[in-house]
């Protein structure tokens, strides 16, 4: 029996993917299966519903927002949160607006990318890249945002998959701003207080479910968008209809076919962290197995070479690296003879990569850590 730690998709909890496959077969005895089903029976109404209250049971998801599925992925997202909220920008001050990027990281500089691809007038509020790469989230103070007056939100990532950078807290962003949070890699393993956010949005494939959809909170007052026409009238862009804020909430996220199945997947995830604990125990969880590896790497800083500013490191990605290639062949090679696996680094950073998501148990970290501890 091994351990897969891989940063996504993602290693599910097992007994989620027995029930899954089960369910996927045949879906309470009812002849077909859940990729078989209307995604507008009643069967399949009732995962949307039961998937979406238990998003706000664990978020603590306040009656001003509105849980979404939406498939496209994380990338998706990028670009249908600059369409939702330029339009809700254009609805509520009948101007065009800009757009804030936080870069922290891989994903945040492909989300202001999206932005200006789409011809979005972006300001970059920094850039922590340096010498090519992300180490560290720059002190507040070196922030610049643009004119909450004129911006339509200002957009982060939680936790940089790739680089293995977090955020320790959400960011400080000027009062009134919309603030839009990807949080892909690192949903559900810890609270967040969601009244702060405009959209929080995110992939379900590695800590909530498998690819096909993903999951949007959305502050329902950002549903409320300028027409095709008034946008067209002030230059800013229409989006497609299978992002649309607005008809995929009127349609309780059945406007066209989701996949019924990647939410059910993402129901049984939810129904598997509430019956260990909830998001306090996750959090806890997530937290100490991060730890250890850590303290493991920070025990010996000759041969775990380590990047990432201490502040800014990342609960669910821990990167590093050896002095040489052929080390890091023989330490992929001896975790993989214990069938320890998934641990090669994202290919434009090299190094190694532990996911540390929801369904890594403590067992497996255990497992990682002891390899670890003795490897030379
Ligand atoms: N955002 C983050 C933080 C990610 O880690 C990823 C994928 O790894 C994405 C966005 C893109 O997700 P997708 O491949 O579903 O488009």
């Amino acid at each position: 029996e091994g351990f897969y730690f891989g940063a996504g998709p993602a290693a599910l909890p097992t007994e989620v993917v027995k029930q899954a496959a089960k369910e996927f077969v045949e879906y309470e005895n009812q002849g077909v299966g859940l990729g078989e089903i209307s995604h507008r029976s009643k069967q399949a109404t009732q995962i949307i519903d039961d998937a979406k209250s238990k998003v706000i049971e664990i978020l603590k998801v306040p009656e001003t927002h509105e849980v979404l599925f939406i498939p496209g992925g994380g990338t998706g997202g990028f670009a249908a949160v600059i369409y939702n909220l330029m339009a809700a920008f254009a609805a509520k001050t009948g101007k065009k607006g800009k757009a804030d990027y936080l870069v922290t990281g891989t994903w945040s500089a492909k989300g202001a990318a999206e932005a200006k691809r789409l011809g979005v007038e972006t300001n970059i509020v920094f850039d922590g890249k340096k010498d090519g790469k992300y180490r560290h989230i720059s002190d507040q103070s070196e922030w610049k945002f643009s004119d909450p007056a004129e911006t339509a939100f200002v957009y982060f990532c939680d936790n940089e998959t790739v680089d293995g950078i977090e955020f320790p807290q959400l960011p400080q962003v000027p009062e009134g701003t919309n603030l839009v949070m990807d949080m892909s890699s690192n949903m559900f393993s810890r609270a967040v207080d969601v009244s702060k956010l405009a959209v929080l949005f995110g992939g379900a494939q590695k800590n909530v479910g498998i690819a096909g959809v993903s999951l949007y909170v959305v502050r329902k007052d950002l549903l409320k968008q300028a027409s095709p026409a008034e946008l067209t009238q002030l230059g800013v862009l229409i989006g497609p209809s299978v992002f649309d804020f607005t008809l995929i909430a009127k349609n309780n996220s059945a406007y066209n076919t989701v996949s019924i199945f990647a939410v059910q997947v993402i129901n049984l995830v939810l129904g598997d962290l509430l019956a260990k604990g909830g998001l306090d125990a996750q959090e806890k969880e997530s937290n100490a197995k991060a730890e250890k590896i850590y303290a493991l790497l920070d025990a010996r800083p000759e041969l775990y070479l380590t990047t990432v500013a201490k502040a800014a490191r990342s609960r669910m990605n821990i990167v590093f690296k050896f002095k040489d290639a052929d080390t890091e062949e023989r330490f992929l090679k001896g975790a993989a003879e214990l069938h320890l696996t998934g641990l090669k680094g994202h290919r434009s950073v090299g190094g190694i990569r532990v996911s540390n998501y929801n369904a890594i148990t403590p067992e497996a970290i255990d497992r990682l850590a002891e390899y670890m501890s003795k490897f030379n």
